[in-house]
């Protein structure tokens, strides 16, 4: 089997039940049992083969399911309604009142409010930390702890996590690492670093259409399966579960994942170079003056490069919002959240995505006001949008 995580979603064959090129969706909450023994060995837990309501898992949700634990080298994955359906639903498997997590302290906005904010309501606490102190992460681990928890590539500020480091602490003492890659599918694997249980926001890139919103867990089938367990499963008791028709349109999006990520790899590795050498405060990974270049390069896919995000920092709020208002007057990108459009989008995260953390803490973690979050898009002649956007930094003194 190839170790290229774009062959094996390419070797994952579905058909139709007519031999339709796409296989059929599953129209149905609800589905009949041949014998009524078969429906209560279902109920005990014995779901082999046989599908019993949707909100279990459907048709439609496991082709689904299959191609992205292919892809990310999992034995088994559940769909969920939503990233953060995705998110909760493992933090609260794996963690019960009394338990504590170890997180990266720049983490999305929506998991970092419910760490912060919700969990402690049902007696979880959480130590937030830097990601890339190795020392302090060992430092916040304490005898309750049972969770590590990251994000690959960091949102909103890139920094990257060095997965295998992380996944040896883990090992140490006795944690699951939970690692969210959205930010870098196909370009980072995290199994192959140790992750244990791996999370995606379908909306982003793997999606790509900003049509929907859906997620993902990927890990061992046995943890898969306790997390849609009828009588004890996060997912399937909070109910985050994905629709059938979004799984059938996710899965086409999903072929075409490969040639999408490397031109937005290719497209904000070429802005990343020309903003800096413009003299403009960039992060990017694939620039060596970021601080986990190497990291990055130690765990990556080559091909897929550095990934569509990219920021840069416009001095102040005001001129960061001067400058997205131009550039999408001139059609450059939208003003909006989110990311892994084909068009460029952009964002100044501390008023928007990062908002729920409190402006001290954003200081702390060196998240400044005039900080502009871009997802670069597929365009076709990055170079000309390149001198569009250098007539917009022009224009509001930023060049
Ligand atoms: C968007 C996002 C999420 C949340 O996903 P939703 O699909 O919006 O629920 C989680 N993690 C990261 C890194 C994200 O960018």
């Amino acid at each position: 089997m190839s170790k290229n995580p774009a062959k094996k979603i390419e070797k994952l064959q579905y058909f139709g039940e007519f031999g339709g090129i796409n296989p059929s969706i599953s129209d149905s909450s609800t589905y009949t049992f041949l014998t009524a023994k078969s429906m209560s060995d279902t109920f005990e837990g014995n779901t082999d083969g046989c599908y019993l309501y949707s909100r279990h898992t459907s048709p439609s949700n496991l082709y689904l399911s299959q191609a992205l634990a292919a892809m990310e080298g999992y034995e088994s994955a559940h769909v969920t309604g939503s990233g953060m359906g995705a998110i909760t639903g493992v933090l609260l498997q794996l963690c019960k009142s009394g338990d504590h997590i170890v997180s990266s302290r720049t983490i999305y906005g929506g998991t970092y409010a419910f760490l912060k904010n919700f969990t402690p309501g049902l007696k979880i606490e959480t130590s937030f930390i830097d990601i890339t102190n190795l020392k302090s992460v060992e430092n916040a681990i304490n005898e309750n702890t049972k969770v590590l928890y990251c994000e690959t590539v960091s949102n909103p500020l890139l920094e990257v996590a060095d997965i295998k480091a992380l996944s040896l602490l883990a090992k140490k003492h006795n944690l699951t690492l939970v690692v969210d890659n959205t930010f870098s599918p196909l370009a980072i694997t995290p199994i192959s670093q140790g992750a244990d249980v791996l999370i995606h926001s379908l909306t982003k890139f793997i999606n790509g259409s900003s049509d929907t919103i859906g997620g993902v867990v990927c890990a061992s089938e046995e943890f898969i399966n306790e997390l849609k367990d009828v009588n004890s499963g996060a997912c399937m008791l909070m109910g985050s579960t994905m629709d059938s028709f979004r799984s059938a349109s996710i899965l086409k999006n999903l072929r075409t994942l490969p040639i999408r990520i490397k031109q937005h790899s290719k497209n904000a590795l070429y802005l990343a170079g020309k903003f800096e050498q413009d003299g403009i405060k960039t992060v990017y990974p694939g620039l060596k003056s970021h601080p986990s270049h190497e990291v990055y390069n130690s765990m990556c896919n080559q091909e897929f490069g550095y990934g569509g995000m990219l920021t840069i920092d416009a001095g102040s709020l005001d001129k960061a919002n001067e400058l997205m208002e131009m550039m999408q007057n001139e059609n450059i990108g939208y003003l909006a959240v989110s990311l892994g459009y084909f068009k460029t989008l952009f964002s100044a995260p501390g008023t928007s995505t990062s908002s729920e953390i409190p402006e001290d803490e954003q200081k702390q973690m060196g998240l400044s006001d005039g900080l502009i979050r871009f997802s670069i898009g597929l365009d076709n002649d990055i170079e000309s949008t390149y001198d569009d956007m250098r007539k917009c930094l022009k224009a509001v003194g930023i060049l």
